[in-house]
């Protein structure tokens, strides 16, 4: 059993009560170390029991229609306006970042898709008409969505808000009821939402929030939720996955990133540097789409260097709520940024600026003559850390930025916006952004999500609705007559007249239209003759 870290976040303790063993997360905030409350840990028992309760919310929650349910999001909305200044600070309060943070990037984005929920769900999950093949004329087609049954969402703590609402009012406005387990990090955000959550007019039981750590994640996997939407590292999504195998559960992964920015010399080099500076020191480099690594074409690389280490020496840094860097609030993710950059010292790399640290404070720090024998080019960081390269073509450039295990997101900086479309559709990663950072996951109409080891699957959009949902494809034929052309018997002439349909239709360019009408009135023909026969 872990012990609570030194700075309270690394909290998971154990007591023994005669022979029953308890587990309680006990949470401290990063700010002052003011005890943010106490929870019960659950088990695999509490787990089924709250698999059981969801289980029995399910077919009513399920049987209302979405406007219905998406009314419910409005009032969710209202409630979370009404006590915005608290839920910010509750935010603040659990993760140390500043206040400016925790509203744009955490509330805000979740107000956001909770909106778009309200207005677009219905059309997104109405039943959408297909078009027939030649083979299928007379039949209509239609895709239908319906809820899959429990979704299990197991959440981060770096956006502890966003990164657990946001999918589970996905899952819930597809007509799911969710189990969602808050990071053990941040409890208390967890006990916000599902308060929020009550109080706005959910039925019972449609949202419960488990709190646990690692082992009551797998507990919900292992009580067979119908899925799982996981959003932590690729080390622990390589274990859900696993978990979820042995009973079948789909799951969906959105994982760690090491994204790449690509600075051409010609770009706005104002807008670059506080965009990167930016999109790597947010939320103290704490967020899956921060800038990990920058690609500075060779014209403007020692400028780009010098700019943006002036740019990060001048940032606040400090605990919340009044600042822009917050500390690093985990003992575990510390000690992997000191490791990446003792590596990455060790191996040649030079801190543009003398490099600052104090107990739990890390001022942000950019590196020149970094390479790619680096831990801090290739492994997530999670900190504040700009590790900066120099390129000399396009080509360079998109060979560097795909040469990762990751693939989640990626920014490409330049005036010339044709390069930077080419450049974008070059990438292999889930989403990119041109002269802009960290935008691609706050868009609810956008599909997000990565490649590669930074998970699959994608949410937000009418795509994240329909993955929350089982779909199904249904043909419908009025079934005037009395069987089709292909149907029993087989004879010779049916041979010859599907010969001459395929032939005709798939004869060559332009051959298709041609075709098709060919093959509407044989369709006619066939239909004369099974009626003379009926
Ligand atoms: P983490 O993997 O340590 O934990 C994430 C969640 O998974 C927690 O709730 C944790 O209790 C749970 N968990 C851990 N092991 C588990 C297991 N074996 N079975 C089931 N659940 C388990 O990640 P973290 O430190 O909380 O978050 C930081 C990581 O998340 C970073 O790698 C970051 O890039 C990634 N992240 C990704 C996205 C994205 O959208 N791709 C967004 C935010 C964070």
């Amino acid at each position: 059993m872990p012990a609570a870290g030194k700075n309270g976040k690394d909290s998971l303790t154990a007591r023994q009560v005669g022979t029953i063993e308890f587990c309680v997360l006990a949470e401290i905030s990063p700010l002052d170390g003011a005890p943010l409350g106490t929870w019960p840990s659950a088990g695999p028992r509490e787990a089924e029991a709250a698999m059981a309760r969801a289980r029995e919310a399910f077919p009513s929650w399920a049987m209302r229609t979405v406007s219905d349910r998406a009314k419910l999001f409005g009032e969710l909305a209202h409630l979370i306006v009404r006590e915005l200044d608290a839920v910010v600070d509750a935010i603040v309060r659990s993760t140390g970042k500043g206040q400016v943070e925790a509203l744009s990037s955490d509330v805000l984005a979740t107000l956001d898709i909770l909106h778009y929920y309200r207005k677009q769900a219905a059309a997104i999950l109405a039943p959408q008409r297909r078009a027939s093949s030649t083979i299928h004329l007379g039949t209509s087609f239609e895709v239908e969505w319906s809820p899959l049954g429990v979704v299990a969402v197991i959440a981060p703590w770096n956006l502890p808000f966003q990164l657990a609402l946001v999918p589970a009012a996905s899952a819930l406005v597809a007509g799911n009821a969710v189990l969602l387990k808050p990071s053990e990090r941040t409890p208390s955000i967890g006990a916000l939402i599902g308060d929020l959550v009550r109080r706005a007019g959910f039925p019972e039981g449609v949202l419960q929030v488990v709190q646990g750590g690692g082992d009551t994640g797998r507990a919900l996997i292992e009580a067979r939720p119908d899925k799982v939407f996981f959003t932590g590292s690729t080390a622990s999504g390589r274990k859900v996955m696993a978990a979820a195998a042995a009973n079948l559960v789909p799951v969906e992964l959105e994982l760690g990133g090491k994204d790449p920015a690509l600075v051409f010399a010609d770009a706005d080099f104002d807008r670059a540097v506080a965009g990167i500076a930016y999109g790597a020191f947010a939320n103290t480099g704490q967020v899956c789409l921060s800038i990990e690594r920058a690609y500075v074409e060779r014209a403007i690389h020692d400028r780009f260097l010098e700019a943006v280490a002036e740019l990060a020496a001048g940032l606040r840094v400090g605990p919340g709520p009044d600042t822009d860097l917050g500390p690093l609030i985990l003992d575990r993710q510390r000690e992997i940024v000191d490791a990446h950059l003792a590596d990455a010292l060790g191996k040649g790399a030079t801190p543009v600026r003398p490099i600052s640290r104090e107990q739990g404070l890390y001022h942000p720090v950019v590196l020149r003559n970094a390479t790619h024998a680096m831990k801090v080019m290739t492994e997530e960081t999670f900190g504040p850390i700009l590790p900066v390269m120099a390129f000399a073509d396009e080509d360079e450039a998109v060979r560097l930025a795909n040469d990762s295990a990751y693939g989640l997101g990626a920014s490409v900086w330049t005036a010339d916006l044709g390069r930077g479309r080419r450049v974008a559709s070059r990438l292999c990663c889930g989403s990119v952004t041109v002269n802009d950072v960290l935008k691609t996951s706050g868009n609810p109409d956008a599909p997000f999500g990565g490649e590669r080891s930074s998970g699959f699957g994608r949410y937000h959009g009418p795509e994240g609705l329909w993955a929350f949902s089982r779909q199904k494809t249904v043909a419908v034929t009025a079934g005037r007559l009395g069987r089709e052309p292909n149907w029993f018997p087989h004879t010779p002439q049916l041979y010859q007249t599907t010969r001459t349909l395929v032939q005709t239709l798939y004869a060559g360019e332009g051959a298709f239209k041609k075709g098709a009408r060919i093959a509407g009135s044989l369709f006619d023909e066939l239909r004369r003759r099974l009626k003379k026969r009926r």
